[in-house]
């Protein structure tokens, strides 16, 4: 490790600085988020962040006064459901429009509007999730321990386990429903999952088994299935390209210049919707805290979300491993891709070694950060600063080393498939 010591050019303190993090002064917060990216502009955007800062604070002012915040039905949650019914009643009309056009026309011309309308509802209906196909699904047999201690995390939450388990390459973990059925799926990044502590780990699915106790508007069944028919609308008016050496020229010009106006209508639809639900989506992480914080521990939700800050120099990792996986040509990133056996445990010693003022720093980067760049999570430092309030909570669920080591062995095969899949295809 280098130390560097130099002044502060904003105050002058001093500041002492590690070669491998950005230079940065806890005095005067000089230079503390250099990285910061572009915000949105436009009235819209801005607009939308002024709301998310507003819900965020009122949410963390309410459980501050002793709220329970409990999901419930409130005017906009109602409204976002009633928007939701009006895009899938649209589908109806245009799938009943179809059936009478068809009928009418029997044999005739009415057919071939008939079928446009049909195919039009068809390719609108809600549609429900499916498993992914390209990655590793484990089902209850695969991973019994894994399972179990799910299981044990979601009673505690109050609510049933997952019937599948996928792993992937993100630096996250989520939950949604699949099927007709509801069926559950809980997706857990290996990148987070295998840095993580036995105890955090918990506190992790707690957060994630708390999102079903919750029931999120943006997710749930009506709401979740409108938004997918919007973009699918959203694609039908995107503008055609206009090719400039095309004697149809006019036609496209034509054309998108009536795509204008309902490519409008579904982005307002989408924004109205996306405000209707802001509220219900923040609170949801708010309540998954808590629940994180119930079965894992307060310290181990703590700890976590320390874990998320510093989930970019995961990522940085990751990349650095590729790169010098494909110096070695072709040749060198299979040879890396059939020795990946060690990258997880590389990745995890590298963010063990993230010092304390860097931690800090992206801390206070992520406080200035606020809602900028993601208006449906509240920003880390409210969640922590949520999870301080009242009585720390003891682990209901606590994590024990033979379970931990089963656990792992039921992973291997995902573990390298994963990290193999990130040294070949990169970061
Ligand atoms: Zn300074
Ligand atoms: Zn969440």
């Amino acid at each position: 490790m280098t130390e560097t010591v130099q002044p502060c050019p904003q105050c002058g303190a001093e500041i002492r600085g590690d070669g491998r993090f950005t230079t940065w002064c806890a005095a005067c917060d000089w230079n503390v988020d250099p990285e910061r990216p572009e915000e949105k502009q436009g009235r819209l955007a801005k607009a939308q962040r002024a709301q998310a800062r507003r819900h965020g604070e009122r949410l963390l002012a309410e459980l501050g006064t002793g709220g329970t915040l409990h999901a419930r039905w409130d005017s906009s949650t109602v409204l976002a459901v009633a928007v939701a019914l009006v895009v899938h009643a649209m589908t109806v009309a245009l799938t009943a429009g179809g059936i009478w056009f068809l009928v009418r026309g029997w044999g005739g011309m009415g057919m071939i509007p008939g079928a446009f309308l049909l195919a039009l509802g068809w390719s609108l209906r809600p549609r429900l999730h499916r498993l992914p196909e390209d990655e590793p699904v484990l089902r209850r047999a695969d991973a019994p321990e894994l399972f179990a201690l799910t299981d044990e995390v979601a009673r505690v939450a109050g609510t049933r386990g997952v019937d599948a388990i996928v792993v992937d390459a993100e630096i996250n973990a989520s939950v949604r429903s699949y099927g007709i059925r509801g069926r559950r799926l809980l997706t857990l990044g290996l990148p987070l999952w295998e840095v993580l502590t036995p105890q955090q780990r918990i506190a992790l699915l707690g957060h994630e088994m708390g999102h079903y106790v919750n029931g999120d508007t943006r997710h749930g069944l009506v709401v979740g299935t409108a938004y997918r028919s919007l973009i699918t609308w959203h694609y039908y008016f995107e503008p055609v390209d206009r090719d400039p050496l095309d004697d149809t020229g006019a036609l496209t010009l034509i054309l998108n210049l009536l795509y204008v106006v309902p490519r409008l209508l579904v982005r307002g639809v989408l924004t109205v919707l996306d405000g209707l639900t802001l509220r219900a989506s923040q609170r949801a992480e708010y309540l998954a805290d808590r629940v994180a914080a119930r079965t894992g521990s307060t310290r181990a939700a703590l700890e976590l979300m320390d874990h998320l800050l510093i989930a970019d120099s995961a990522a940085v990792t990751l990349r650095r491993e590729v790169n010098r996986a494909a110096l070695n040509g072709p040749r060198g990133r299979r040879q890396a891709a059939d020795r990946t056996d060690g990258l997880w445990e590389l990745l995890a010693a590298d963010l063990a070694s993230v010092p304390e003022h860097e931690r800090e720093r992206l801390r206070r980067a992520g406080a200035l950060r606020g809602h900028s760049v993601d208006a449906t999570h509240p920003p880390t430092h409210l969640r922590h600063a949520c999870l301080l309030i009242g009585e720390a909570a003891p682990p209901a669920v606590v994590a024990d080393d033979d379970r931990e080591r089963r656990i792992t062995e039921e992973l291997s095969t995902a573990r390298t498939k994963v990290a193999r899949q990130i040294l070949r295809d990169g970061y």
